[in-house]
């Protein structure tokens, strides 16, 4: 098939523009379909639900802490007053009973205070594992954010991009004769592209041709198409 060097570069110009439109096409595509910012949005729900959880159980713990300190008081308050009465009393049976009494509040006041202890270390824990949380959120909040953002910019560029890439397509297809440029319309519908002869290899398949694949190109006009005869695609020689 006759096809001037000039319409041969053509061919190699057109082939760009179409592998960059479907580059383009692709990218539009992934963004509507908004994987990511589905896949972030998912991300938000889950830490939701952990944020939720977590703050359960911080008001759970709190509301236990508050019954340990006042448990505590009543202890404390006690000990005050029989601490007093012991003071004041001479009787010696009075005093015996005080001193028990006293003895098994201060066991009791040593074992609220342990419980708290153990109650305001979980407390610790459980602030740390929020703080945790609430920081995945922020960043999380941020992504998709960013991601909206380019959907709406990125969708609006690409789309531009394509249209000036169009543009450019039907600027070279006219370049070329009828014959030309029906044969590449087939050969690209068929995942076929033009490739440029590098040494022996056709940068459209990285193969290097063969001797009689070699042979047929190098016998072929510089004014008709040759073909790789590797991958079938438009090879240009110069
Ligand atoms: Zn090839």
């Amino acid at each position: 098939m006759k096809a001037t060097p000039q319409h041969q570069e053509t061919l190699l110009e057109l082939n760009r523009i179409d592998l960059q439109l479907r580059r383009n096409q692709k990218q539009i595509d992934e963004i509507n379909r908004g994987e990511q910012v589905q896949a972030q949005r998912q991300l938000l729900l889950a830490n939701s639900e952990r944020l939720l959880v977590a703050r359960n159980e911080l008001d759970a713990l709190e509301l236990e802490l508050t019954r340990a300190e006042t448990d505590l008081k009543l202890v404390e308050g006690r000990i005050a007053k029989d601490e007093t009465r012991l003071q004041q009393s001479s009787n010696q049976k009075d005093v015996q009973g005080m001193q028990s009494e006293l003895q098994s509040l201060a066991k009791r006041k040593g074992e609220l205070e342990d419980a708290e202890l153990v109650l305001l270390e979980r407390k610790d824990e459980i602030l740390a594992n929020l703080k945790t949380i609430e920081l995945e959120r922020a960043e999380i909040q941020k992504t998709l954010e960013i991601l909206e953002s380019e959907q709406t910019s990125g969708l609006a560029k690409l789309n531009s991009g394509q249209q000036l890439l169009r543009e450019d397509r039907a600027r070279n297809l006219g370049l070329l004769t009828a014959e030309v440029s029906e044969h590449y319309e087939k050969l690209f519908s068929r995942g076929l592209g033009v490739g440029r002869l590098d040494g022996l290899i056709c940068d459209a398949c990285g193969m290097t041709l063969s001797g009689d694949s070699i042979d047929a190109v190098r016998n072929t006009p510089a004014d008709e198409l040759a073909h790789c005869g590797e991958c079938g695609a438009i090879l240009v020689r110069f």
